[in-house]
């Protein structure tokens, strides 16, 4: 082991600093699998804050590169490792305290989403955000991506439930930001600015979340319609009267990978589906269902079914979860993350479609609809050279399509290393040269995540 390598391993309890390059293949790629992927010197799976604080410092001393990682399930590369370089793991540190008094949670990072909500379902509380991934994605993670996902369309996303953080800086200083108020505009908006920024400025070591008092139970619409145009234009008919709880789209070729999955019965031959939900009381439900169900109806819906049994409701909902794992059974998957304006929704379907049939790729199509935010699967087959050099040729065609619809690259994934080509079309050069300031005064050796986000 070389010197300054050992400098951190004794700096650290035994077992938390991994260097044996088999137990390290398992931290060098994200979901994403990005096949630039380095090989990292070590892994250091923190426990502590502490802990945290001796890597960066050791980091900073022999400015050596450091990926921050939760649980791994990214889609843009963002916790992809780099060569030389430590891969800074949280999967250790998963304290949580609820506080039913303050309707708050103070938790560290590596624990899971479904664990928080767990953990706040316990004391009758709820943590909304809902990634699809939820069951296997960490609450640090979500911060550091600033994670959507299907309850966001009523409940908003991961930055919105964010009251406080602890936040290990590149020289290895711990800070605390906001903290334990609803309210608190004392001096700039630190804490917003961490969430969200991919392990790019910081390592949040602890994050103070707001909960709700626990969900009404939902009742679920699902409709299928016989073109995608009808069905975009039954989403931004529900949209513009009220806010569902849930507003999902599913196309042809998603629908045909779950069923193949899971044998639900879906209907193999709908052009597209929408899974909505209300979650309102008493009357106002009633309200809420019969208005979904009537704008369906009237763009065309060839069945609509609607039903207040929470067990049937959620089979749909696994369903749309399915959606990623049962492309990825049909090849190799590029996953995007684009959004428009709501009401250019219906363009954004219909140019990815345009762009499908001219490169030949398929590309399988699921949506947070209601947030304008669709997820493009180009999938192919990895073995066929042409048909990757189109798949890639399409990835990008998605992304300037977005960008033109007045769009964004990533509703919700990030940017990570995949996508920080588009970054400057999107933004703009005077917001990217902002955002680098930033970094360089957070990072001025630049190890923190170096390649992501940033050229
Ligand atoms: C099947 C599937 C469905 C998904 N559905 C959704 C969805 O509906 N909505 C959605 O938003 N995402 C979704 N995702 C993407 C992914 O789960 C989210 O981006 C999630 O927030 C990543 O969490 P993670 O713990 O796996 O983070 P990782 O993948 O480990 O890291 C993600 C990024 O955060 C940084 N990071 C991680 N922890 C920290 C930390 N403590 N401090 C600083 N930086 C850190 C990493 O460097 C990296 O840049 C899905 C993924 C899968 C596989």
């Amino acid at each position: 082991m070389d010197v300054t390598l050992a400098e951190l391993v004794d700096a650290l309890p035994a077992g938390v600093v991994v260097t044996d390059p088999d137990l390290l293949e398992k931290y060098r790629r994200d979901r994403a699998a990005d096949p630039a992927a380095g090989m990292p010197l070590a892994a250091v799976r923190a426990e502590s804050t502490e802990h945290v604080q001796a890597a960066l410092r050791w980091a900073a001393r022999h400015r050596v590169p450091v990926v921050p990682r939760g649980a791994g399930t990214g889609l843009s590369g963002g916790a992809t490792a780099v060569d030389g370089g430590i891969v800074l793991s949280t999967e250790r540190m998963r304290a949580i305290e609820v506080s039913p008094r303050t309707r708050m949670a103070v938790v560290q990072p590596g624990l899971l989403n479904t664990e928080v909500k767990a953990a706040a379902a316990a004391h009758g509380l709820w943590y909304p955000p809902d990634p699809s991934s939820f069951e296997i994605c960490s609450i640090g993670g979500n911060v550091a991506t600033n994670a959507g996902g299907l309850c966001c369309v009523k409940y908003g996303v991961t930055t919105d439930y964010v009251l406080g953080l602890e936040v290990v800086l590149s020289d290895g200083t711990a800070v605390r930001l906001g903290g334990p108020r609803l309210k608190d505009v004392a001096g700039l908006s630190l804490t917003k600015l961490f969430v969200g920024s991919e392990g790019t400025l910081g390592i949040i070591t602890e994050v103070t979340l707001r909960l709700l008092p626990a969900q009404p139970p939902s009742s679920t619409l699902v409709a299928t319609f016989a073109s995608t145009r009808q069905a975009t234009a039954a989403v931004l008919a529900i949209t513009a009267a009220l806010r569902p709880a849930m507003l999902e789209y599913m196309d042809q070729v998603s629908i045909n990978a779950v069923e193949d999955m899971l044998h639900m019965g879906l209907d193999r031959d709908a052009a597209a589906m929408l899974l909505a939900r209300s979650d309102s009381r008493y009357l106002a439900a009633e309200l809420e269902m019969r208005s979904m169900a009537e704008a369906c109806q009237a763009h065309g819906a060839t069945e609509v079914l609607a039903t207040d049994d929470p067990a049937e409701g959620e089979a749909f909902v696994v369903a749309r979860r399915g959606v990623i794992p049962a492309v990825e059974r049909r090849g190799t998957v590029l996953l995007e993350d684009v959004g428009v304006p709501l009401p250019r929704l219906p363009e954004l379907v219909a140019g990815i479609e345009a762009i499908a049939a001219a490169r030949a790729v398929t590309i399988a199509l699921i949506a947070h609809a209601g947030d304008g935010n669709t997820h493009p699967l180009i999938v192919f087959d990895p073995a066929d050279a042409a048909a990757a050099a189109r798949a890639q040729l399409a990835f990008g065609e998605v992304m300037d399509l977005a960008i033109r619809l007045d769009g964004t690259i990533t509703g919700e994934h990030g940017v990570g290393r995949l996508k920080k080509a588009w970054l400057a079309d999107q933004v703009g050069g005077d917001a990217l040269d902002l955002s680098l300031r930033i970094k360089q005064a957070l990072d001025p050796l630049g190890i923190l995540n170096p390649g992501a986000i940033f050229p």
